[in-house]
C-alpha cells in the first residue's frame, strides 16, 4: 500500500511534467505549469524563497518527499529498475551512500555555478538532465505521433491536428541527453537509483537536511530482513504515513524483531531521529 501511495504520485508527476516537456502548444503549461515550480533546483535558482521554504521544510519534517515523488528523473529511474527487475528477477541489496563521491560531486556543482560553467552545472542538475532527455529524445516521438495522427486525420477530413517540423535543435545537446538517458538507465536497471545517491547535487543536500528531520527511516540487520529489498530509500522517504497508521493500529514491534511467520516478509525500520522517548516501528513492503 505505501509503496502504490509513492509509485502513483511519482507516475502522475512524472507523466505531467514529461507532458511539459513535450506540449507544444503551451496548453497544458496553464494547468500544469506549477510543477515546473515546485522542483528543487529551478526554485533555488530563481530565488523562489516560498517553494524552497517549504521543500525544505518537508524535507525537515518527514525526509526526502520530494526525491520520492516530485523529482522527475528519481521516478524515472524507478522505472528502468522496475522494468529491469521484471526481467533480470535478481534483487540488489541496500548499499551505502559514497559521501566523498556525493560532497566532491556537490562542489563542483556549487563551483561550477558560481564560475557561470553552466553546462557543465546542468550536467549534474537532476531537472535539467531530464527536461535535456524529453525534449530531445522523447519530443521528437511526440511530434512524429502529432503528425501521423494530423496526416490520418486530414485525409478524414478533420483538422483536428496540424503537422509541425522536427529538427534537432543541438547535436551537442542531443548527444549529451542519449548519453545521460543511456547512462542513467544503465545504472537503474542494475542497481536502482545510483545516481541519486552518489552525484545529485540536490539528492546531497536534502539528504543532509534529512538527517535532521523529525522522522526519519533506519535500516536494521539481519541482513535476512534486507535481502530483496530492492529500493530502501525510494520506499522509505513515503514512510511517515505508514508511522501515522502503525500507531494508530499499535503494530509497533519490539525494535523490529519478525513477528512469528513473517520471518519472509520484507521489511523496514522506522525511527524518529535520535529521541529516547520515540519507538521503532518496523513497517511491511507490500
Ligand atoms: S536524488 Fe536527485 S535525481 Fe534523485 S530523486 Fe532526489 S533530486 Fe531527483
Amino acid at each position: 500500500m505505501l509503496r502504490k501511495i509513492r509509485l502513483t504520485c511519482g507516475i502522475i508527476c512524472l507523466t505531467l511534467i514529461t507532458l511539459l516537456f513535450l506540449d507544444f502548444t503551451g496548453t497544458l503549461h496553464g494547468w500544469f505549469g506549477w510543477l515546473a515550480k515546485i522542483q528543487f533546483l529551478p526554485a533555488v535558482l530563481a530565488l523562489n524563497v516560498g517553494v524552497v521554504v517549504l521543500l525544505i521544510i518537508l524535507t525537515g519534517v518527514f525526509g526526502r518527499i520530494y526525491c520520492s515523488g516530485i523529482c522527475p528523473l528519481g521516478v524515472f529511474q524507478d522505472v528502468a529498475a522496475w522494468i529491469g527487475k521484471k526481467r533480470k528477477k535478481l534483487p540488489y541489496s541496500y548499499s551505502p551512500a559514497l559521501s566523498l563521491l556525493r560532497y566532491g560531486a556537490l562542489a563542483i556543482f556549487i563551483i561550477t555555478l558560481v564560475a557561470g560553467v553552466s553546462f557543465i552545472a546542468t550536467l549534474f542538475a537532476p531537472y535539467s538532465a531530464y527536461g535535456r532527455i524529453a525534449n530531445n529524445l522523447f519530443q521528437p516521438i511526440w511530434l512524429w505521433g502529432n503528425n501521423l495522427f494530423a496526416h490520418l486525420a486530414e485525409r478524414a477530413g478533420s483538422y483536428a491536428f496540424y503537422e509541425v517540423d522536427i529538427w534537432i535543435k543541438s547535436l551537442p545537446t542531443f548527444i549529451v541527453a542519449a548519453a545521460t538517458f543511456v547512462i542513467l538507465i544503465l545504472l537503474a536497471w542494475r542497481n536502482g537509483r545510483t545516481y541519486c545517491n552518489t552525484i545529485c547535487p540536490v539528492g546531497t543536500v536534502l539528504g543532509f537536511l534529512s538527517r535532521y528531520s523529525l522522522f526519519r527511516i533506519i535500516v536494521k540487520r539481519p541482513a535476512s530482513m534486507l535481502k530483496n529489498i530492492r529500493s530502501i530509500t525510494a520506499d522509505a522517504w513515503f514512510a511517515w504515513i505508514v508511522l501515522v497508521n502503525a500507531s494508530r493500529k499499535r503494530s509497533v514491534t519490539n525494535c523490529g524483531q519478525p513477528r512469528p511467520g513473517q520471518q519472509k516478509q520484507k521489511k523496514m525500520l522506522m525511527q524518529p531521529h535520535p529521541r529516547k522517548s520515540m519507538k521503532h516501528v518496523a513497517i511491511s513492503l507490500p
